[in-house]
């Protein structure tokens, strides 16, 4: 791609790093802000910018957070006794738009995957399982999806706390075979957090 302007070029070279988006999508992309008030741009700049340096992961949770506790875990009408254990911040999202879950969650940071190099150390599970040894939480939430990683890391972290006085549950299967919790519609998930089934039951299915 010939540019006529190194600043176009160099604008478009950094849109097309990210995932999805080629040279032909970034340009486009480019040329729509230069039609638009230059103020536009600056707000998308300056957004990026304070997204990418003051975000913070709660202490508590790992969810991303604008602050050290995220308002999920400072809720005090939250319970601390459930925690849903989930992928990411699209989980947690998912989960709290249908309203059925009043507990706290655990967010991983992604599933073990050792396809990819990624092992139980490179996840969040170590603080969990502090969580469980303390004794206030009675009962944890599978809620990974029903893909292999999933079934791996949910496993895991079943023999990691299952010495312990813990209940294991998990979403229903079969709400998303190959699906991850962010796509599948807000009625079906909420019900399949509501009618969860026990983890050892889970197993033998
Ligand atoms: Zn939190």
């Amino acid at each position: 791609m010939e540019f006529s302007s190194k600043l176009l070029e160099k604008a478009v070279n950094e849109m097309s790093q990210l995932p999805g988006i080629g040279k032909r999508t970034a340009l486009r992309l480019m040329l729509h802000l230069l039609r638009q008030p230059e103020d536009q741009t600056v707000q998308l700049a300056k957004a990026l910018e304070s997204m990418r340096l003051d975000i913070k992961f709660c202490k508590s949770c790992n969810n991303i957070s604008d602050k050290e506790v995220c308002e999920i875990c400072a809720n005090p009408h939250r319970t601390k006794e459930i925690i849903c254990v989930v992928e990411d911040i699209r989980d947690v999202m998912a989960i709290e738009n249908t309203s059925s879950f009043k507990g706290l969650y655990h967010v991983l940071g992604g599933k073990i995957s050792p396809m990819d190099g990624i092992g139980p150390n490179e996840l969040n599970i170590q603080p969990l399982v502090e969580k469980v040894k303390q004794g206030i939480v009675k009962e944890l939430i599978f809620a990974l999806g029903s893909t292999m990683e999933g079934d791996t890391t949910n496993f895991y972290i079943y023999r990691q706390i299952q010495d312990y006085n813990v209940t294991t549950s998990t979403i229903a299967r079969g709400i998303s075979v190959g699906n991850e919790l962010e796509y599948t519609d807000e009625i079906t998930l909420g019900r399949s957090i509501i009618n969860r089934i026990p983890f050892e039951a889970s197993l033998k299915s």
